[in-house]
């Protein structure tokens, strides 16, 4: 789960660590008096779900309150294309308006999992500020990092060291080893798939602080925190992942054309693949989980049906604790209540799954059953080239 820069801001406040002062704007208006509250030298921020902002015209340092004031109107409403946001943008309903900041030197720091020793992970690099993973990918060297003990925790000689090869001394390397420490202890106490500073700074004036921030919460922990949901901006997220989220299901925008319906994230990753090795090109993945009920099944479908970009939809789902019957009712009371004529697939298998199939062929829709998961990815990907041709 992601949260604004503004947000994550207030939770470093929390924690101890710097960050420049600012307010958050829901109108241009306030924008305006937020700047001159500032001293009219500040800097405008678009909030959006995605970083690069500062490239794509999201962030500009302004001299005066109404100059404030007309980037605001600029900004509010409009969408914001940056690298991380894909071609269609996040639309900006909030903006932060900070205090300037005289930067001498810019960092990069994170903490985030690390899938190979299943530890997190502290990153950090006296390069790249924006231009990060320009230097990620030319110069891996230059970005120092270490696997964190989770017995152990981060220790202050850890911290240390790394600040040191940032080229820090004296009191600004303390400074960034208890900054270090603190974001430690955040990323823990909050469940954190991610906390970022990019860039982390030291100002003229000789003091460090986060100019940016990047906190991403683990989703598999918001049971834990009953404030998380009240921070989500429902402006920022893809309305059909919402509408799944309801149902509590999984569904993943993807860029191809076939609307996948599949039981099990390891499913979910073959039928991908297989699909993808007859040259099929997945428009979207929902996972129904192990014990859905027809209702489910039925929200499912129409879930990936709304998703315009499906030409044709391929159901890869194995019967177990559910059973195939049921999955073919909820599709066939999902493909008529919406008038669905694109073409189907469906590959079952399990308990009842002749039951299945037979309603299937009786249904009237424009669906084929499949005897494997490669008989089904070659048939769906053929019946789109016959609805193309
Ligand atoms: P993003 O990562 O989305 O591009 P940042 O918050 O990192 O957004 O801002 C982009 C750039 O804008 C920063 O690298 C910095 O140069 C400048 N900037 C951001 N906030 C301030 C600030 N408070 N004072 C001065 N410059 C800023
Ligand atoms: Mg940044």
């Amino acid at each position: 789960m992601n949260i604004h820069e503004y947000q994550a801001k207030e939770i470093f406040t929390a924690y101890s660590i710097p960050v420049p002062r600012g307010r958050v704007a829901l109108t241009s208006d306030q924008v305006e008096r937020a700047a001159k509250e500032l001293g009219g030298h500040c800097v405008v921020k678009a909030q959006i779900y995605a970083g690069g902002r500062g490239k794509a015209g999201g962030v500009k340092l302004i001299h005066h309150p109404e100059q404030a004031q007309d980037f605001g109107k600029e900004l509010f409403g409009k969408r914001l294309v940056t690298p991380q946001t894909g071609p269609e943008g996040l639309k900006v309903r909030r903006i932060l308006i900070e205090e300037a900041v005289e930067v001498a030197r810019e960092f990069y720091l994170s903490i985030t999992l690390d899938r190979e020793t299943s530890r997190y992970c502290m990153l950090a690099s006296a390069e790249g500020g924006v231009d990060i993973e320009i230097v990620a990918a030319r110069s891996p060297e230059k970005i120092h990092s270490f696997a964190i003990d989770p017995t152990l925790g981060l220790r202050p000689y850890q911290a240390r060291k790394l600040a040191l090869k940032l080229g820090l001394t004296g009191s600004i390397c303390e400074d960034c080893v208890t900054l270090m420490l603190n974001l430690y202890r955040l990323c823990l106490e909050k469940d954190c798939s991610l906390v970022e500073i990019n860039p982390l700074v030291v100002t003229r004036a000789g003091w460090l602080l986060a100019m940016d921030a990047k906190v991403s919460f683990d989703d598999n922990a918001i049971f834990r925190h009953h404030d998380y949901p009240d921070m989500l901006d429902y402006s920022q997220l893809d309305p059909l992942e919402i509408n799944a989220g309801k149902y509590d299901l999984s569904y993943i925008k993807l860029q191809g054309n076939i609307g996948c319906m599949v039981n099990g994230a390891g499913l979910a990753m073959a039928t991908l693949d297989v699909l993808k090795e007859y040259g099929g090109e997945p428009a979207n993945f929902l996972d129904v989980g192990g014990g859905a009920t027809r209702e489910k099944v039925a929200e499912a479908f129409k879930i990936i049906l709304e998703d315009t970009d499906a030409l044709g939809v391929f159901v890869n789902i194995f019967g177990g604790i559910m059973r195939c019957d049921v999955i073919a009712q909820g599709i066939i009371e999902a493909a008529s209540e919406v008038n669905c004529t694109l073409p189907i697939v469906v590959r079952m298998d399990g308990s009842k799954v002749d039951e299945g199939r037979r309603l299937l062929a009786g249904s009237g829709l424009n669906v084929q059953s499949a005897d494997s998961l490669g008989d089904g990815a070659a048939k769906i990907v053929a019946m789109l080239k016959q609805d193309a041709a």
